[in-house]
């Protein structure tokens, strides 16, 4: 016996790397004509590096602050935090025991270390935001994160992601496909944003969005008469996920919860199966009708 199309069609998607929880999904992914992006872990490989650290601070040492970005940082499942405990390791340094670890989305980490609070957090919203550190990070298309212990800015950790390999092709074979111009949607500061972008052939974009604004974002679109797909890989990308069109996630690096908020997994992490998926939705529609 032959496969019902649909189903033969959402076994093709598998063998391509895109999991489809439902033939709706696969219908709603026909009809997408605007793809908002995440940046951190979706066009980019989402393994950023610690590529520099300023002391704001006379009296804390460099590997002290390094060492209590890490301890805040320890039960932290975003790339900055991993990047930031990944350079304390290397450095050989000690890491002091931390505990009422705190994550917030799009914002950053807050724990106790040695009874003084340690928040290492995005710049958005402190004065430092205005000091020569953070701006000269953030224009070289860096992300900056500011350690603050009680209370007061101690340092700078700047990191640098790479854009992942096949990331331009998609934008483009997107933009084709759906006749949308993709968007970028991220936490992340203006200045790397728009220096990804740049990398990317992405036009439009919209920086430092907390994750309910990142929702509101893709509603906008989506009142201005859009059917948008949000690609991403966080739990600060589940709000617009849920709000968007279809929601697509990263199945490899992605957190969980991005992966069971979304409609589509690209299991492999590879963003060349989405134009493939969309490609396919499209050619199952007319099977079915
Ligand atoms: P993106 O949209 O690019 O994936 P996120 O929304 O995850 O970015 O994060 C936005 C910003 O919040 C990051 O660029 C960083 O400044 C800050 N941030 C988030 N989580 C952490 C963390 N664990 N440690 C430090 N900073 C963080
Ligand atoms: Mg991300």
């Amino acid at each position: 016996a032959t496969m019902p199309p649909l189903l033969a069609v959402m076994a093709n998607a598998g063998r391509h790397g895109v999991l489809l929880k439902s033939a709706v999904a696969l219908e709603r992914l026909a009809q997408v004509d605007r793809v908002a992006f995440d940046k951190t872990g979706t066009l980019t490989l989402g393994v950023p590096e610690v590529v520099a650290v300023t002391r704001l601070c006379r009296t804390v040492a460099e590997d002290d602050l390094v060492a209590l970005a890490a301890a805040a940082e320890r039960g932290s499942e975003h790339p900055v935090g991993r990047a930031v405990v990944r350079y304390a390791a290397e450095r050989a340094l000690a890491v002091p025991p931390a505990t009422d670890f705190l994550a917030t989305p799009g914002r950053g980490v807050r724990a106790t270390v040695g009874g003084r609070v340690v928040e290492v957090v995005a710049p958005r919203g402190l004065e430092v935001a205005a000091t020569e550190a953070v701006a000269a990070h953030e224009e070289a298309g860096r992300t900056a994160v500011v350690v603050v212990v009680d209370g007061r800015p101690h340092g700078v950790v700047a990191l640098a992601d790479r854009v992942r390999p096949e990331a331009p092709a998609t934008v483009a074979a997107l933009g084709a496909l759906t006749g949308g111009e993709p968007v970028l949607l991220t936490g992340d500061n203006r200045a790397a944003a728009a220096a990804l972008a740049d990398r990317t052939g992405i036009a439009e974009v919209r920086a430092g969005l907390l994750p309910e604004e990142k929702a509101a974002a893709v509603r906008d679109l989506q009142d201005a008469g859009h059917r948008v797909a949000l690609v991403g890989d966080g739990i600060n990308d589940a709000p617009a996920m849920a709000t968007a069109h279809v929601g697509v996630a990263m199945g490899r690096s992605g957190s969980d919860l991005a992966t069971q908020t979304s409609d589509v997994v690209l299991v492999r992490d590879d963003l060349t199966a989405l134009p493939r998926a969309v490609a396919l939705g499209r050619r199952a529609e007319r099977v079915v009708r």
